[in-house]
């Protein structure tokens, strides 16, 4: 039996800009000169990153407007109750990565170098189907993820391994 591990795609009717302007009408709150500089640097393409990684991007922008630590902390915390962003803390780190116009998926989390892999599964969506029917849960979504050693990671242990027996 062969396996497709890689993602869709999703459309959306709205920017991410656009969606989380709704959302801080929602709330009172308006986008932001600084809000608006993070939103743009986190959609300009798909990762997985922190905060402080994000401020370090944000550092080496060429920009005129300073971004502040807090703001940043604050911007992505809303950007997940906006549903545009996800976010998995690994190793107690928080992680986040694009959740709207993104397609499901999970992943896999190399523990020596923090690698995350993404896939998506099939039949990972149809046993979570099958579980929640016999609990009479209505499933909405699920996070799943493999720990491990990556490739380059277990590749070097054994070069490593190799060594000490020379
Ligand atoms: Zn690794
Ligand atoms: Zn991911």
């Amino acid at each position: 039996m062969s396996h497709d591990f890689s993602l869709g795609t999703v459309d959306v009717s709205l920017t991410p800009l656009q969606r989380f302007e709704e959302f801080l009408q929602s709330r009172g709150k308006r986008v932001t000169q600084q809000r608006r500089i993070i939103v743009d640097r986190v959609f300009s393409h798909h990762e997985h990153f922190d905060a402080d990684q994000l401020l370090e991007q944000l550092k080496s922008q060429v920009s005129d407007q300073s971004v502040s630590r807090p703001t940043v902390y604050r911007t992505l915390s809303e950007l997940v109750d906006a549903g545009l962003l996800r976010k998995m803390v690994l190793n107690d780190r928080s992680v986040y990565e694009h959740d709207y116009g993104y397609p499901q998926h999970d992943h896999l989390h190399c523990e020596k170098c923090d690698k995350l892999i993404e896939f998506s599964s099939d039949e990972v969506k149809e046993i979570r189907e099958a579980v929640a029917r016999k609990h009479h849960f209505r499933a909405v979504g699920h996070r799943l993820i493999i720990y491990g050693l990556c490739a380059d990671c277990s590749r070097t242990k054994r070069a490593a391994r190799r060594l000490d027996l020379i």
